[in-house]
């Protein structure tokens, strides 16, 4: 396939932001890539040559970049950096640069798919002593064999730069609609050009005016190939891939099959985690998706959780009993090993292995041959034994050198909560409770390095309310509940799990400044300083706030109000900021309560928000300082 195809494609995708039109366009090129080339395109147009996950990576900067372009144009690189600086954009230098040169070339062999992937794919296994000069070569040979356009999308490819705004989802539904039958009434063929489009009302094809509906559609059908049916049951575990359509009775079945199809392409790639997979599966059939398999070294996301506020609501959502464990406050890591080889990788799919030693070692001790753990990497405190706050070991996941002492002096505990794979075997469909028994018994503690999270099977609100204290106590940020019976559903929040963290008491303050907003709210105080006391009653600062209240007087405490009870209470100005007299007291919520030496009480909020005026409270019953101290160390007995 030629490469101008793709490029003309990634035109029109840059030209449009709607998403509607964009999967349409995806869909069109998806169709148009031969079989052989359709995991090297579907990278290509997503601007990779391998997927995110994958630590290799094209590894050129924008200096080699120019030097490229300055063989294949003849153009000197600081003509070359002044464009770049007009511009903006090393593609569209490189554009035009080759459009002025090119117009004396009139035979050029036209660049192929296959080659600017094998080429750039290449410039990442360049490595050692001449490798700059061997990737410039590379660079420059594919510029010199391009036209214009085409130079402007490879240097966006080779920067990780590509700006066409293709999203997930978009690429997960082209994919959908190029490989699986168009379900009738979700799409529909454009009266005016006869193409078969989603709807929409624009034809995305023609781009003339369309009034489209379930019914005319239904009643006008008649193209052949079509597979009829009575509901979502008349699919499952069939081969849809042939038909053309498919054709249900009433629009609720028409969309229930149009989710599936989509879900079936979502699940696959939340297993596999690069739609070039994807793509070669969804090219087989539906089937294939749905037989899609785990394999150790390749990422797969994580479950997720969705909150709950109560602890009823917990047992609500995933059934009792339910297993309760501590929710630990670290970073998740999937630790998959095969053949002996461990890799450790993060919720983002980034490969953590090399930072993580440690991980590897404590690892060394389950029992299997291959597996996929899931867990929480927990910091530990040297000094003390107990958990850190995720704060101080995130910058473990970045590092790049120094690795050991680093994991000497922030060591961490990995808290293994889960099992997808064990000994060749996926137990995604295995339920949670024999999932539990699985690690229970491969899994050797040793304190430190690797445990199992703690937990409590019950149906019991109080035995749950005990060990949630428990786990507060511990220095951990809540529980979670777990469903017994649940499968694994990778990159799902599904309410097989939920978490519950603790609910932090509100604080009532006072305002004792305020800054005048900027744009559209330059007319109000926008964001207020809060205050609470000592036991003397003196004042002592928390903080800044600029949420909780309306633009519109309408929709509860606004701006506005807020702003004129303040403006007769100041008492002094100096620029946007005033300092105003300490009588309005506001009640805040906020997410957690951290240590600060910005403000004079030595602490702050955390997300903070004004919920509503407390005009009952005189200042003298703000929140006082010794509250705060104990709910901080009530937040995490660090
Ligand atoms: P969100 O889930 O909304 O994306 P988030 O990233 O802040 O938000 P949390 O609200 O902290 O996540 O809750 C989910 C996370 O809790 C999990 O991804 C996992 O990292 C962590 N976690 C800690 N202990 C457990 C446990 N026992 N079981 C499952 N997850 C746990």
């Amino acid at each position: 396939m030629d490469y101008s195809i793709l490029v003309d494609y990634y035109e029109r995708l840059e030209s449009t932001t709607k998403r509607l039109e964009k999967t349409y366009l995806l869909y069109k090129f998806l169709k148009l890539v031969p079989e052989e080339e359709l995991e090297s395109a579907t990278l290509l147009v997503q601007g990779r040559v391998f997927p995110a996950w994958d630590y290799r990576e094209i590894g050129v900067a924008a200096k080699l970049v120019i030097k490229a372009i300055a063989i294949a144009t003849g153009y000197s690189t600081s003509v070359i950096e002044d464009k770049w600086r007009d511009l903006g954009d090393l593609g569209v230098v490189a554009e035009e640069l080759i459009r002025k040169k090119k117009q004396v070339t009139l035979f050029s062999q036209s660049l192929t798919l296959k080659k600017v992937f094998d080429n750039l794919q290449k410039l990442a296994s360049l490595e050692g002593e001449k490798s700059v000069d061997l990737k410039l070569r590379t660079i420059a040979e594919l510029l010199t064999s391009a036209k214009a356009k085409e130079a402007k999308y490879i240097i966006r490819t080779i920067l990780s730069e590509l700006r066409v705004g293709i999203g997930e989802g978009t690429l997960r539904d082209a994919i959908a609609w190029a490989f699986f039958p168009k379900v009738v009434g979700i799409f529909f063929k454009c009266p005016h050009c006869g193409s078969w489009i989603p709807k929409s009302t624009k034809c995305p094809e023609c781009g003339k005016e369309l009034s489209l509906s379930f019914k005319t559609e239904i009643q006008n059908f008649n193209e052949e190939n079509t597979l009829r049916i009575n509901s979502l049951e008349d699919i499952k575990n069939k081969e849809i891939k042939d038909y053309d359509f498919i054709l249900a009775n009433d629009e609720r079945t028409a969309r229930e099959v149009y989710n599936f199809i989509i879900e079936k392409v979502q699940e696959a790639y939340d297993l596999l985690t690069d739609f070039s997979l994807v793509v070669k599966e969804a090219s087989k059939g539906i089937l294939a998706l749905e037989n899609i398999s785990l394999e150790p070294g390749r990422p797969v996301k994580v479950m997720l959780a969705i909150k709950v506020k109560t602890i009823k609501e917990g047992f609500e959502t995933v059934g009792k009993p339910a297993q309760l464990e501590f929710k630990y406050d670290g970073f998740r890591v999937h630790i998959h090993k095969k053949n002996n080889k461990i890799r450790i990788f993060t919720r983002r799919l980034e490969d953590v292995t090399h930072q993580f030693p440690d991980i590897i070692e404590a690892v060394k001790n389950v029992n299997a041959d291959s597996f996929i753990i899931d867990g929480e990497a927990v910091g530990i405190n040297k000094k003390t034994g107990k958990y850190m706050p995720f704060q101080a070991i995130s910058q473990r996941i970045k590092r790049k050198y120094n690795i050991r002492e680093m994991a000497s002096e922030l060591p961490v505990e990995v808290n293994v909560f889960d099992i997808l794979y064990y000994n060749g075997k996926s137990l995604l469909k295995t339920p949670f409770e024999e999932r539990r028994s699985i690690i229970e018994s491969i899994i050797k503690e040793e304190k430190g390095k690797i445990v199992l999270a703690r937990k409590k099977i019950t149906s019991d609100e109080e035995e749950a309310k005990k060990f949630f204290d428990e786990s507060i106590r511990a220095g951990n940020e809540g529980l979670m509940f777990k469903n017994l019976k649940a499968p694994y559903k990778p990159g799902a929040r599904v309410g097989y799990m939920v978490k519950y963290k603790q609910v932090m008491e509100n604080l009532d303050l006072v305002i004792i400044g305020a800054e005048w907003g900027e744009g559209k709210r330059a007319n109000w105080l926008s964001s207020y300083y809060i205050a609470c006391k000592d036991e003397n009653n003196n004042l002592l600062e928390i903080g800044k706030v600029a949420t909780g209240l309306k633009e519109k007087p309408e929709e509860g405490l606004s701006f506005e109000e807020l702003t004129n009870m303040l403006k007769p209470l100041i008492i002094e100005e100096k620029g946007r900021l005033v300092r105003v007299k300490p009588q309005v007291v506001v009640e805040v919520a906020y997410e957690e309560i951290q240590k600060s030496p910005e403000y004079n009480s030595g602490f702050a909020l955390r997300f903070p928000r004004i919920i509503r005026l407390r005009p009952d409270k005189p200042i003298e019953e703000i929140s006082d300082i010794k509250r705060i101290k104990e709910l901080y160390e009530e937040q995490r007995y660090r």
